[in-house]
């Protein structure tokens, strides 16, 4: 079977566990991928790195819905496992340039907040 492990608040928030759960997954025969709202390239994390070692392959939906997307690719997950269940049928609320995606990306060191050249006089 298929499983797919989610990236932000699950695979995060404690990598080392989810790489042992991830190695025992793959001992009993099956796939373990990552599927994550993230965009590919803006939201690159080093994470993503030590996945594929481990012949984890990274999936970024760049905010959409992640069963759709995958179903896709021919990629029929059996089992989930992500904080945040409707990230798996609904697409992300957070638009392209929303700035709730900009605050999150400042927040997870992804960008600058663009304030700061500015220097108080
Ligand atoms: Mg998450």
């Amino acid at each position: 079977m298929i499983i797919a492990l989610d990236f932000d608040e699950t695979y995060n928030l404690d990598p080392n566990l989810f790489d042992d759960v991830t190695r025992m997954f793959q001992q009993h025969g099956h796939q373990v991928i990552l599927a994550t709202y993230r965009h590919p390239e803006l939201d690159y994390d080093p994470l993503f790195l030590r996945l594929e070692k481990q012949g984890v392959k990274v999936y970024c939906t760049d905010g959409k819905a992640k069963r759709p997307f995958l179903a896709a690719l021919g990629i029929n997950p059996a089992v989930w496992i992500d904080d945040n269940p409707f990230s798996i049928i609904k697409d992300s609320a957070w638009k392209h340039d929303s700035p709730e995606l900009h605050a999150w990306r400042v927040e997870k060191g992804l960008i600058s907040s663009g304030i700061e050249g500015v220097v108080a006089a």
